[in-house]
């Protein structure tokens, strides 16, 4: 059982009765029959192919791998049509093979034996001319850009792993992107009404600009001006904004307190505001619809332990009202 990869579980059976074993190779537990293995049959079931395997268990397996399947699977021992999605290159590989832990392509395999013509055309497809003989898959290789003649030494490993071929070729690209995503922020902050002041450093970060409106400072960020929960661009024209809304529903309130014989005595602070008012009939002021207040009462009535001293400054008077509206109905955000 051991020359076949299998270490026995339990004591001997007899030849002819299932045997709990290990196979050394895969891990799993198998029970074959010894005389099965000495006529050459192999002893798992599982490696051998002859075990039913779900074919998406064993995608699965494949995709762990880095492998994505072409075909559908086709048996765990027979040669099975995948991606390797490192390389993009299309592979052979048997379920058995890979799930026993063998390496997913063999053009990846940093053993693997490579023609020398084919690693320079590799070399070549991305945009570098190879400048000596193929040195091996992980060795630096010069070669020149073809598109800027920029000196370089990667390794064919690295190549076929998908890195870029020419550093410098890579960073003017980087630069070329990020010029675009910086001229299309500031298209976004213009339309918003703002006019940067400083380089684009990314959507998440503030972004010191001037109102075109009202000439403020302001320094929001690009993601919170753009998308589903906009704000206003600048606080300053939104509180502007905000007032002239608030002074619109003023003059609807006064006209409609005016209907109902009541004269405004204090400036419109909202709906749920009490404001004091005369009537035509009783000049003396009087709230239309708060309940008295009970602070003041105390004040007319009752002298307290300790009387507040007068030192002449202190303002007998409350103060005016504000004319500063306390809490506003307005809300920049369009409702759905
Ligand atoms: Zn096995
Ligand atoms: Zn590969
Ligand atoms: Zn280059
Ligand atoms: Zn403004």
């Amino acid at each position: 059982m051991r020359a076949a990869d299998l270490e026995p579980l339990e004591p001997y059976p007899g030849s002819s009765a299932p045997w709990r074993c290990r196979h050394t190779t895969c891990g799993r537990e198998v029970t074959p029959r010894l005389s099965n293995v000495t006529t050459g049959q192999r002893g798992c079931v599982y490696c051998s192919g002859r075990a039913r395997i779900d074919p998406d268990a064993a995608a699965a397996v494949m995709r762990a791998a880095g492998l994505e399947p072409l075909e559908p699977y086709p048996g765990s021992d027979r040669k099975w049509r995948c991606r390797h999605l490192a390389c993009g290159r299309e592979v052979t590989p048997t379920y058995v093979r890979i799930n026993s832990g063998s390496g997913p392509c063999r053009w990846c395999a940093p053993n693997a034996p490579v023609d020398p013509a084919v690693a320079a055309a590799d070399m070549r497809a991305a945009g570098l001319e190879p400048l000596t003989p193929y040195p091996g898959v992980d060795t630096p290789w010069p070669v020149r850009c073809r598109a800027c003649g920029a000196p370089g030494t990667p390794t064919l490993g690295s190549i076929r792993r998908g890195q870029g071929g020419c550093y410098p070729c890579g960073r003017r690209k980087a630069n070329a992107s990020m010029r675009h995503d910086a001229e299309t922020a500031a298209a976004v902050m213009r339309a918003a009404g703002l006019e940067p002041l400083e380089p684009y450093l990314g959507t998440a970060f503030p972004w010191k600009s001037r109102c075109t409106k009202c000439g403020a400072i302001v320094s929001p960020r690009l993601c919170s001006l753009a998308g589903r929960s906009r704000r206003a661009a600048c606080k300053r024209c939104a509180d502007r904004a905000n007032g002239e809304a608030q002074r619109h529903d003023e003059d609807l309130a006064v006209a409609e307190m005016r209907e109902h014989g009541f004269e405004p005595q204090e400036p419109y602070r909202g709906v749920k505001h009490p404001g004091a008012c005369a009537t035509a009939a009783a000049p003396s002021p009087h709230r239309p619809s708060a309940p008295s207040s009970p602070a003041r009462a105390d004040a007319d009535a009752a002298p307290t332990s300790a009387p507040p001293p007068h030192d002449g400054k202190t303002p007998t008077a409350p103060p005016p009202p504000c004319a500063k509206p306390a809490s506003s109905p307005w809300s920049p955000t369009p409702r759905p």
